[in-house]
């Protein structure tokens, strides 16, 4: 455990107990943050960042957000060494217009660009929850995960053997109605654009969840990473499960510290029962805050620990949580050690980059 008095030797706050690759974040084609984001992650032990949508560059507007292509030579261009890269190859397209028209066009670009970008150096391919909500075909029809038009790209990311990040479905309350009851009525009167409870608009949760699982089976060669706990992160058993039946399925737990966090008991078993399908990765806009509060909600006991919003701010939980104390051996493979199995590439940036993020000798030989 860090104490105060190490946190004054060390790297300033709550410093985690191993080095951190934070697996799931976005730049969204901003790169003027670059500096400011190795400032943070210096200040709290994050040797690399990973841009999960390096092609992609967003508009915020009315609540919501638009989607632009970006250029992934941008993101090789402006970041340092601490950032790596996913790209989300063809499925970067503003949800407002059709996917495709024409299937076999579409997976043919799909995987000439997905060759392209991983030769560039991206690391994985991102496919976000429009996939499923928005995302139609010429025929106006939704396009959904297991659509046998999209097969040939999960094969594809195999035969290239990069893993597929993708996020389908929302928490439970995304899909209710957006009363004061709702537990996360002030993130979507803040947000209005993430509700999907118009059911006659959007599918149902367990409808994208169901589907996204029989794809997840049906293409065993595949590594999947299903952030957000599986976006099940309510249903701890319905997710043990999955990674039970598909030793191809890792999880990350972004964005979702304080639906687990409630349930510390179950949490920490659910961990350390899983501690090598974990990924550490906070999908949200860092500072120093948001890392502490990851470190402190793994690492100590602590009580009441303020979750951070799904923005990084800390002002609308409804709750507070729990922390977990997690075994070092299962901290250790979560900040760093399953996603480096996962993208083994990763192994040498991050331990050339080691030296340089302020651990001291001692806890760079215990990071291997
Ligand atoms: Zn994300």
């Amino acid at each position: 455990m860090n104490s105060w008095k190490d946190v004054q030797k060390g790297w300033g706050v709550w410093g985690p107990k191993f080095p951190v690759i934070d697996a799931h974040n976005h730049l969204w084609g901003d790169w003027t943050q670059c500096r400011g984001i190795e400032k943070v992650m210096d200040a709290s032990g994050v040797v690399l960042y990973c841009d999960l949508t390096a092609n992609i560059s967003i508009a915020w507007a009315g609540g919501g957000y638009e989607f632009q292509t970006g250029d992934i030579t941008e993101f090789f261009r402006h970041s340092s060494e601490r950032f790596y890269a996913f790209t989300a190859a063809t499925f970067s397209r503003s949800k407002t217009l059709p996917l495709f028209s024409d299937a076999a066009q579409f997976q043919e670009e799909t995987i000439r660009l997905m060759r392209e970008h991983a030769a560039l150096g991206a690391k994985g391919l991102k496919i976000l929850k429009e996939l499923g909500l928005h995302y139609r075909d010429d025929s106006g029809n939704l396009i959904f995960m297991d659509d046998d038009r999209l097969a040939p790209i999960w094969e594809e990311a195999a035969d290239l053997d990069i893993p597929v990040l993708i996020h389908q479905s929302d928490p439970f309350w995304f899909f209710e109605p957006v009363t004061p009851e709702n537990e996360h009525y002030e993130s979507l009167k803040k947000y209005p654009a993430w509700s999907f409870a118009d059911r006659k608009r959007y599918p149902g949760k367990m409808e994208l969840l169901e589907r996204r699982d029989r794809t997840v089976k049906n293409h065993p060669r595949t590594r999947f990473i299903l952030p957000h706990v599986a976006n099940y992160a309510e249903n701890l058993d319905y997710v043990s499960r999955l990674l039970d039946d598909n030793p191809n399925v890792s999880i990350d737990f972004s964005a979702r510290m304080d639906e687990i966090g409630r349930n510390p008991q179950e949490t920490r078993s659910f961990m350390v029962q899983h501690q090598d399908r974990i990924i550490f990765g906070t999908d949200m806009p860092v500072s120093e805050e948001v890392y502490r509060a990851y470190y402190r909600f793994l690492e100590t006991r602590d009580e009441p620990i303020v979750p951070p919003d799904y923005d990084g701010t800390f002002e609308r939980y409804r709750w507070k949580i729990t922390g977990l104390e997690l075994p070092d051996e299962v901290l250790k493979k979560i900040y760093h050690q399953n996603i480096l199995d996962l993208i083994p590439s990763l192994r040498e940036p991050f331990a050339k980059l080691l030296e340089f993020s302020g651990f001291s000798q001692e806890q760079q030989n215990k990071a291997d």
